[in-house]
């Protein structure tokens, strides 16, 4: 409950947001679709400062990057022209599983990476896509890799800023490209158990040039499996490499049991998800998954 609010206020640019952050300080709290705020009330907040009123809501991309505005919602992001074609649509496909329809059309992107749960769906897929984040106070502006920004089970480096921006490099190009995003949940719409964002390149004799393997929900913060993307790295993709790579993901998730999984069971979905993800890219990348002779060209 959020029962000593004092004021609501709605800036309508940046700077005037940047302003009131400063002159609320710690008695004030950061709004943007709400959808995981209204279940965080707390006492002590005297101010709620809703920013979707600053004009970043917006989705720009050109080969060097692209950058989402922190207030684009899960919906913007599913409908995006931009965001469908980025990366195999993984991210578009993440927002898509954003709760309900009427959660996606509040839920912000920015709120989903400042909230800090371990299971924040867009959080795997922009790991895996080496994001950036943006963020900004009154009086400085700092740029933080994604990788960098969780200290914690909802807690980030924030420090009282407002995350402004998320920026996606370039991806590398040349080689064959497959993506994917896979989630585990109760229902279709239900928060990950499991999540896995995959990302591979091949080059022509079939041999895996640059991965990227991220989970959530499977640790205190949305994490990069590193062991298992070297194992792929230089190989081609076979089953058994499958096996070990999925093994190796059981060693690096550190998930808790809690009331919709035992740790037990999330820890073996992660394997079960990523060998899945890899299948998925590896088909895209135009791959064939055929022990002993691996992956072979088309
Ligand atoms: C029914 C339901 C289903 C859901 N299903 C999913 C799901 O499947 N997957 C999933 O990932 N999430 C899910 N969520 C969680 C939630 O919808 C998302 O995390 C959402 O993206 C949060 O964004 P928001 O704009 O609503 O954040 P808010 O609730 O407005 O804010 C969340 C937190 O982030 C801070 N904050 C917000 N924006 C910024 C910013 N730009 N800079 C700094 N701090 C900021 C706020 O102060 C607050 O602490 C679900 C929620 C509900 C209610």
């Amino acid at each position: 409950m959020f029962d000593h609010v004092e004021r609501f206020y709605q800036p309508t640019n940046l700077r005037e947001a940047l302003l009131l952050l400063r002159k609320v300080g710690k008695h004030g709290r950061i709004v943007a679709g709400a959808t995981d705020i209204v279940t965080q009330g707390d006492r002590s907040t005297r101010f709620l400062v809703d920013i979707t009123r600053v004009g970043s809501n917006y989705v720009r991309g050109n080969h060097r990057a692209y950058v989402i505005g922190a207030t684009t919602t899960m919906a913007e992001l599913e409908h995006s022209p931009v965001i469908r074609a980025l990366a195999g649509g993984i991210l578009a496909k993440a927002a898509a599983t954003c709760g309900s329809i009427q959660n996606r059309n509040m839920a912000t992107v920015g709120g989903n990476l400042a909230n800090a749960s371990p299971a924040a769906d867009t959080a795997a897929v922009l790991l895996a896509l080496d994001a950036n984040v943006m963020v900004a106070s009154s009086r400085r502006k700092r740029k933080i890799a994604l990788d960098e920004f969780y200290s914690g089970p909802h807690q980030s480096t924030l420090n009282g800023e407002l995350l402004t921006e998320i920026v996606i490099p370039s991806l590398p190009s040349g080689g064959r490209m497959g993506w994917s995003f896979q989630k585990l949940g109760r229902t279709e719409t239900d928060i990950s158990l499991v999540n896995v964002a995959a990302g591979l390149q091949a080059d022509a004799r079939g041999r895996i040039k640059w991965a990227r393997l991220a989970l959530g929900a499977v640790g205190p913060t949305p994490l990069r499996a590193r062991n298992a993307e070297e194992l792929l790295l230089g190989n081609a993709l076979h089953e058994d490499l499958l096996t070990r790579v999925g093994e190796s993901v059981m060693k690096e998730v550190s998930p808790i049991s809690d009331s919709r999984a035992s740790a037990e069971y999330r820890r073996d979905m992660s394997a079960v998800l990523v060998r899945r993800a890899l299948r998925e890219c590896a088909a895209q990348a135009g791959c064939r998954l055929s022990p002993p002779s691996g992956c072979v060209p088309r």
